[in-house]
């Protein structure tokens, strides 16, 4: 029994080198922690400044950048740092979040002289016309909106 063992071993260690590479790879690979990957937005990258933006607002758990594709006079985007994909992907623990959320879109307002209103608005999913999977709130201002929107 104990020779049995000592040549398992043995013929171990006689297995070809890039055999027990691609073992030790597929190991890692099965193994390694990846953070949120599925969860991986443009959105993302802004945070972690892979990207450019121009950000008005930042704290720990926020951070609010102009839209690239702007459709009032000032449109700016609020996300969380959590990468919630979207509104209805919140959960009662983030409760506090999503009210730090709104607040952060008063604070912004504020600072951009929205003092004539402004326009939140969550898209939601597809048929809400969501297109990027990050939870984000649009602040839209500087001009009347009108009602109802398309
Ligand atoms: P949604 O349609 O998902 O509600 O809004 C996504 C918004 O993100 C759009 O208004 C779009 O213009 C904006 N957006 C998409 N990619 C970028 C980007 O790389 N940078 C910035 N600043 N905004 C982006």
């Amino acid at each position: 029994m104990e020779q049995e063992t000592r040549n398992s071993r043995k013929n171990f260690f006689f297995l070809p080198l890039p055999f027990i590479r691609y073992i030790r790879y597929t190991i890692r690979c099965r193994t390694s922690f990846t953070p949120m990957t599925t969860q991986e937005t443009i959105f993302s990258k802004i945070i972690r400044r892979e990207i450019p933006a121009d950000i008005v607002y930042e704290d720990d758990l926020a951070l609010a950048f102009r839209d690239v594709h702007p459709q009032a006079p000032i449109h700016i985007l609020i996300i969380p740092k959590k990468p919630i994909p979207k509104l209805a992907d919140a959960e009662s623990g983030d409760h506090a979040l999503m009210g730090h959320l709104l607040l952060t879109v008063k604070r912004v307002a504020e600072q951009l002289g929205l003092s004539n209103g402004y326009r939140v608005v969550i898209n939601n999913g597809n048929d809400g016309g969501q297109t990027v999977d990050h939870l984000h709130l649009h602040i839209l201002g500087g001009r009347h909106m009108k009602w109802p929107p398309g």
